[in-house]
């Protein structure tokens, strides 16, 4: 490709933000990034709030109301760090409780953690040899048992690896069809505490693919000992806002893509209703369902997004009683079945150094093929959860109500839905990135942009 092209990034999240970092590591320097809001960072979203230090005195801090942590498999986040001066290294440690819903503590025996890891042990020994390429960042080929792109190497850096595995069929099953079937149904207990209660649904609605994808057993392992685990002292959206800062074109803020009109040679792009402005290439990092409404989506793309679903998910920063509060993270696994959708999975204790801060919960109030938990209810099932757990909320701070995980459905994937749309990438001069091209977090997210910079723009 003509390195002169100039390419229309359409979202400043961690995926419009990455692709610009890649593509000016790559040479190409004619970029322009617009984003609707007034800031970068997309679903990492971290604003200040007011906490109460170890000296007793009120200071502001940043709460995660969206992006929370990473890992050690967080390769391309990791080169996003470098390249925009932000480090996970001062961030605070994370802890957490497991609880039952009345507040008290479940007591695990070291016989059931020993199972546990039993169980764990089995899966793992199958992915890397029944499943071997399970774990390539995106969906290329899968549900025609393919695999091929970049995958974890035991190196601890990304490597590129490809190759034929009809095996790779069953990731499009449901998670807990996928357990039944390789007789490994006890893994769900160590897989849904970082999988469901971060969002990403239920195990008997989402593909095995996604939750493998995301928790490949070397990440699950880290979420199991959350010593381990990466955050950012100024919050995940310090990730984003350094790679913006040290852009050569920073993303154009509150500037949001209203008109794509795309024809043989060109792309034509209004920003905010404003004249047609020329490009030679497009890159849709915002959700595709959303590219229908705002661009002149064909009949196929119109088609294929339609059968984009997402979860329903929302976060709140909730304040209890000073003497009340809680010193960690508590973890509710009664409410993380369909059944309870609606009902409080989670609250962030994020400052184990400080006292008096907010709580974020997180619910998840969404199924495919139920009613969803309307938004009011949920709400108010989460607050009195909280009461439930003798944590009574005194004030909620703010409510944050996301757009979350889009994917597709088990028969859409096996229905080769992934490599329909692969198969666009370039039509049209346009291409697709963000996070349903991978998985809804920020390192599968950062990494599939790496990838399509090496695979389309060299
Ligand atoms: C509560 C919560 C917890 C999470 N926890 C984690 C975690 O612990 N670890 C992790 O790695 N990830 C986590 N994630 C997921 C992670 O934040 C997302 O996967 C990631 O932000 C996706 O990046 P993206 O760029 O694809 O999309 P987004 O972050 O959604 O960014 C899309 C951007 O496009 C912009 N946009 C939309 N339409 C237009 C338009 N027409 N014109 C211009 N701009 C437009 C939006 O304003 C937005 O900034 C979490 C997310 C949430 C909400």
């Amino acid at each position: 490709m003509d390195r002169n092209s100039r390419i229309c990034i359409v979202g400043g999240g961690p995926a419009g933000l990455s692709l610009a970092m890649y593509l000016e590591k790559n040479g190409f320097d004619h970029y322009t990034i617009f984003e609707r809001s007034g800031r970068v960072g997309g679903k990492a979203f971290s604003p200040l709030m007011k906490v109460k230090n170890s000296k007793g005195e009120w200071e502001d801090r940043t709460i995660e109301m969206g992006a929370v942590m990473g890992c050690d498999t967080y390769f391309a986040v990791h080169e996003c760090e470098e390249f925009g001066h932000t480090s996970h290294a001062d961030g605070p440690q994370m802890g957490r409780r497991f609880m039952n819903t009345d507040g008290t503590p479940i007591k695990e025996s070291k016989l059931g953690l020993l199972k546990k890891v039993m169980k764990m042990r089995k899966l793992n020994h199958l992915l890397a040899t029944k499943y071997k390429g399970y774990d390539v960042n995106g969906h290329r080929g899968v549900a025609q048992g393919r695999y091929e792109g970049p995958c974890p190497s035991p190196q601890m850096k990304l490597a590129h690896i490809e190759g034929e595995n009809p095996n790779l069929k069953d990731l499009s099953m449901p998670f807990s069809e996928f357990l039944k079937l390789n007789d490994c149904e006890d893994a769900e207990l160590v897989w849904k505490g970082p999988f469901t209660s971060f969002g990403y649904g239920y195990f008997d609605e989402i593909p095995a693919a996604y939750v493998l994808k995301y928790l490949d057993a070397f990440t699950v392992k880290q979420f199991l000992s959350t010593g381990r685990l990466w955050t950012w002292k100024n919050g995940t959206n310090s990730i984003w806002t350094g790679v913006n800062s040290a852009l050569r074109h920073p993303a154009n803020l509150n500037s949001e893509v209203t008109a794509v009109r795309r024809t043989e040679d060109h792309v034509y792009v209004r920003v905010n209703g404003g004249e047609e402005q020329e490009f030679d290439k497009l890159v849709i990092c915002t959700p595709l369902e959303m590219f229908t409404s705002y661009g002149d989506a064909t009949e196929q793309e119109r088609e294929l997004f339609g059968k984009i679903q997402h979860k329903e998910y929302f976060t709140m920063a909730v304040r209890t009683e000073e003497e009340k509060s809680p010193d960690i993270s508590y973890y509710y696994f009664a409410n993380m079945t369909p059944e309870t959708r609606g009902h409080l999975m989670v609250f962030y204790h994020r400052w184990p150094d400080a006292g008096a801060q907010p709580l974020v919960t997180f619910t998840l109030r969404n199924h495919e093929g139920a009613e969803d938990v309307p938004f009011d209810e949920a709400r108010d099932t989460t607050l009195s959860d909280m009461a439930k757990s003798g944590l009574p909320v005194m004030k909620t701070e703010r409510i944050d109500d996301w757009y979350y995980f889009p994917h597709v459905s088990s028969a859409d994937y096996a229905d080769g839905w992934y490599d329909k749309v692969e198969a666009l990438q370039g039509e049209r001069n346009t291409y697709f990135a963000g996070e349903v091209m991978s998985f809804g977090d920020m390192e599968e997210t950062a990494e599939y942009s790496r990838d399509l910079v090496r695979r389309f723009f060299h």
